[in-house]
Formats: structure tokens, sequence, C-alpha cells
């Protein structure tokens, strides 16, 4: 019997990514679309606030994650530097510090040391940095690509709502925008608990969620400006 089991880890990073993207722009988007909708105002003060929304979101989305992904990489760097000098200053010292952690894993005390030897003969620097730092695969953020992605994904949600306000003429946009971005919300959410292997039905009920308390409460304060205006 073959044993393959097919795991998703490795996806983790960029569906998140893109699914955080894509949620935040729908979400952000409605939710404007809908407060500035529900203060009575004209057709063309919320296409106004829906695109506005949507170049502020995606660029705020690649400046975050770009900041973030680069303090990531400054991070993991400095703890390889940290490490490369330990290791060139006291390698046993080393050796017996990783065969601790060995140890705590469930190794016994003499193979520990065997395990520890061998695998830091074999590079010392990538077993330490795995086992003790936690970093599997050694520089591989890129902090370009990452904002961009994080301003497509979020773009792709943000011109759903937008698209709904821009053909939809009517009093009732608020609830036609709201309904519809329950819809994409259901979708993203269906898809990325298809895409990770989680309940399909779990995944919907997570991101609607947020999106619908968002809708709601952004409803309520354009409301309030309606009647007090
Ligand atoms: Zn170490």
């Amino acid at each position: 019997m073959s044993h393959e089991e097919h795991h998703r880890q490795h996806r983790v990073g960029w569906l998140r990514a893109a699914v955080l993207g894509a949620n935040d722009g729908i979400v952000s988007t409605a939710s404007l679309i809908i407060g500035v909708a529900s203060a009575n105002s004209g057709h063309n003060a919320i296409l106004v606030a829906g695109t506005a929304g949507l170049v502020a979101g995606a660029i705020s989305m690649a400046a975050g994650e770009y900041v973030s992904v680069c303090s990531q990489a400054d991070t993991e760097k400095s703890d390889l530097l940290q490490e490369q000098q330990s290791l060139e200053q006291d390698y046993e010292g080393e050796v017996f510090e990783l065969a601790e952690i060995y140890q705590q894993r469930g190794l016994e005390a003499e193979l520990s040391e065997q395990v520890a030897r061998q695998l830091m003969a074999h590079d010392a620097l990538a077993a330490h940095s795995r086992d003790e730092i936690g970093i599997s695969e050694i520089s591989s953020a890129q902090p370009i690509s990452a904002a961009i992605s994080s301003a497509l994904s979020f773009t792709l949600g943000a011109i759903l709502p937008l698209l709904t306000a821009y053909l939809y003429h009517g009093s009732s946009l608020p609830i036609a925008v709201a309904v519809l971005s329950l819809v994409f919300l259901a979708m993203l959410g269906a898809l990325s608990a298809a895409l990770s292997g989680a309940k399909i039905l779990t995944g919907i009920a997570r991101v609607t969620f947020w999106g619908t308390l968002a809708m709601a409460v952004t409803a309520i304060v354009g409301l309030v400006f309606d009647v007090a205006v």
C-alpha cells in the first residue's frame, strides 16, 4: 500500500493572503457604499466613495503587506546571523543545545546527540534554523510580490460591490449591495474552505459573519447621519 497524504500546509501562505485581500475588498467597499447610500446620498457620491475606497484600500493593503514581509525577513536575517555567530564561537555548545531540543521532543540523550551531530555535520545552520528558530525555508519572503498580490486580490474583491452599485439604480441600493456582497463572501468562504480542506459551511460562516457585522454597523452610521442632517 502506498502512503500518500495530501498536505495543504504549503498553500497556507498565499491562500491566506489572497482570501484576506479579497475579503477585505468586498467588506470594506460594500460597507462604505452601504454607509454612504444609507445617508441618502446621490448615486454619484456613492460611486465616488466606493472608488476612493477601492484605491485607498488596495494601496493600504500593499503597504501593509510590504512592511510586514520586510520586517519578517529582517527578523529572520538577524536570527540567522546570530545563530551563525554562535556556531562559529561555540560549536559544541550548539550541539548540546540542539540535542536538548531533540530530547524534549522524545529522543534519548545519547541518540539526541548523535542526531544533532549528524545533522550539523550535514548543514549546521539549516539544522538550527529549522529545529531551534523554526525557519524552514531560508528567506522565501518576497515583499514586492506579496504587496502586488495583496493589492490585486483586494481590488478583485472591491470591484464586486462597486460594480453592483454602478449597475443598480434605485432606493434599495444598500440592500442590493449587502445581499450580493454576502453572496460573494459566501462564495469566497466556500472556495477557501475547499482549497484548505476545511468544512465548506464553516468556511462560509466564518467569512459572512464579519461581513454582515461590518455592513450592518455602517448602515446604522449612514442612517444616523441621514436623520441628523
Ligand atoms: Zn543554536
